[in-house]
């Protein structure tokens, strides 16, 4: 559920990609972790609150997974090969411990400080979108929209962060360019 304080105007994609649509345009580029409120903000959009303080350091660490996640998808977008360096180094700060307990089999995400788990939690999602389908990692098709999206529709096609947004606006401009003709 998300926070209803929070601003952006796409939430609830996958952990890795939410993380990138803190930084949206709305006229000029909006970021949400620019402070440790919107990283609050952030943290309970993503029901990490209780597992993640949001302290200066939480941020920072969070803030570099995003900037690691926005090199690798840019490159992906460019079709340059990508540089895992930044992704990888925000990984070794955490690992998933996989222990069998009287009640089944449990997995534990064990991290160096409680800072780097919403970022090595998110890193870890980009893995697991990687495995289900990296050319499901999409842009928005709106020029001017930033917001990345997993596209879980069935023939591929979704183009737009929303229809109701990107989608309407481009309609409108289309609509524009063959009436002002
Ligand atoms: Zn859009």
């Amino acid at each position: 559920m998300a926070d209803p304080r929070d601003p952006r105007p796409l939430i609830g994609e996958p952990l890795s990609l939410d993380l990138l649509n803190t930084r949206w345009n709305g006229g000029t580029v909006q970021d949400l972790l620019t402070r440790q409120d919107g990283y609050r903000i952030w943290l309970s959009s993503a029901g990490l609150a209780e597992r993640c303080p949001a302290d200066d350091a939480g941020l920072a660490a969070t803030t570099a997974a995003r900037d690691a996640l926005a090199d690798l998808v840019r490159a992906a977008e460019e079709q340059r090969t990508p540089d895992p360096g930044a992704l990888n180094d925000v990984l070794a700060h955490g690992r998933l411990r996989r222990t069998l307990t009287a009640a089944g089999p449990v997995e534990t995400v064990e991290v160096d400080s409680p800072g780097w788990l919403a970022a090595w939690l998110a890193a870890d999602d980009y893995l697991s979108l990687l495995r289900q389908g990296a050319h499901r990692i999409k842009r928005c098709a709106h020029e001017n929209c930033i917001l990345h999206f997993f596209d879980t529709s069935q023939n591929g096609r979704r183009r737009w962060c929303s229809m109701a947004v990107c989608g309407n606006r481009a309609k409108a401009a289309r609509h524009y360019e063959k009436t002002a003709r």
